[in-house]
């Protein structure tokens, strides 16, 4: 077996530990005779199953009782949607972080549904940096404020997270959810895809408060597009995403294993460290962000030229690393070195940038 360092963005690693137990149960899952794919939702054994993914995920993070936890479909995209949807209903307007590609995908849905006010922006830097969350023009009739805490695409995230008093706060988590810790209560809502740091594509994981569920329940819209059916039907009003959760929940029990999210930032900002500090040594290789807004998942750089990150690139295929290309959309290169990144994987990668560097400059 060989396993390779894979810097994708998303779908991305899952932890090793995980998915060799996820092989052993493959064929029969303890005893029943059958896999988890097989097994009917309203099973016993499934109930156990989400049950359980659910308390860990509440333990994990700290998730207060006036939370509640749910496991869609649809990815991120379908929350851009969802979200006005159900929660631009008060008021009729809300105001927007931009952010990035993520953000301007969430307002172009929102627009549909209200009024979307920019409460501030770092599109005038191309993104290399978060807006200052000190100086946004905070509107407080808005229904929500919205933001996307880490942006995968260009490396950046948030460190600190706006005051805004009583209008709930709205944030994409998908690319840094379960990095470090998250104080819950700040937030109306939080939700992320899986597949970056978490799972298999295909969940989508929302801590949404009860407040902001009551929003939503007599809304004249499809069942599946309400916050309200799933909660009352504990992410079960149809078939959910039955593997993905099962796969979800053992990262829950390993990131509970090794120490839970506390450490798990710890880890996280040891990696990211090597990678920054030899980037800001080098003169060869250009970081893509600015200093106070770099990402711990997302590493995001350039050599001198598009030719040489073209062969950087092609370099990288000897030790096998793969998915360093960055964005289609930034050009340059993007090593995303989620939870499930061993710190050897960033290590390696470091030396063979120096190598690079070395025959190159
Ligand atoms: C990947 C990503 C999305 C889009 O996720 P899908 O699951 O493909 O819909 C949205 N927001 C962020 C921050 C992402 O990283």
């Amino acid at each position: 077996m060989a396993r390779i360092y894979n810097f994708s963005a998303g779908p991305a690693m899952l932890p090793e530990e995980v998915l060799k137990e996820a092989a052993e149960e493959m064929l029969d899952y303890r005893g029943c005779g059958m896999s988890v794919m097989e097994m009917s939702h309203r099973s016993k054994v499934y109930q156990q199953i989400i049950d359980e993914a659910e308390a860990d995920l509440r333990k994990l993070v700290g998730i207060p009782d006036n939370y509640r936890v749910l496991f869609l479909q649809g990815g991120a995209t379908l929350q851009f949607g969802m979200i006005p949807m159900n929660l631009m209903t008060v008021n009729k307007k809300a105001d927007y972080i931009h952010s990035g590609v993520w953000t301007k995908k969430a307002m172009q849905d929102a627009k549909f549904f209200g009024q979307v006010n920019v409460a501030g922006s770092s599109e005038d830097v191309q993104f290399r940096r978060v807006p200052d969350v000190k100086s946004l023009k905070l509107d407080p009739e808005a229904d929500y404020v919205y933001m996307c805490d880490n942006n995968t695409i260009y490396g950046t995230k948030f460190k600190e997270y706006p005051d805004t008093g009583k209008v709930p706060l709205i944030c994409d988590m998908s690319s840094c959810f379960l990095s470090e810790p998250i104080d819950v209560k700040k937030f109306g809502m939080i939700y992320a895809g899986a597949q970056k740091n978490v799972g298999p594509a295909g969940v989508t994981i929302i801590i949404i408060s009860d407040d902001l569920v009551e929003r939503s329940k007599d809304l004249p819209l499809p069942v599946y597009l309400r916050y309200a059916p799933h909660v009352e039907n504990g992410s079960m009003y149809n078939t959910p995403p039955t593997y993905g959760i099962y796969i979800c929940g053992k990262v829950f029990k390993w990131l509970l294993a090794t120490g839970g999210l506390e450490k798990r930032k710890e880890l996280n900002e040891a990696k990211a460290k090597i990678l920054y500090d030899y980037l800001d040594s080098s003169s060869f290789y250009r970081p893509s962000v600015e200093k106070d807004s770099r990402s711990l998942m997302n590493v995001t750089f350039r050599t001198p030229s598009d030719e040489l990150d073209a062969a950087f690139l092609e370099g990288a295929k000897k030790y096998k690393f793969t998915n360093l290309k960055g964005h289609r959309s930034t050009g340059g290169l993007r090593a995303s070195i989620y939870n499930a990144m061993p710190i050897e994987g960033v290590k390696a990668l470091v030396k063979y940038m120096k190598e690079f560097e070395d025959e190159h400059k």
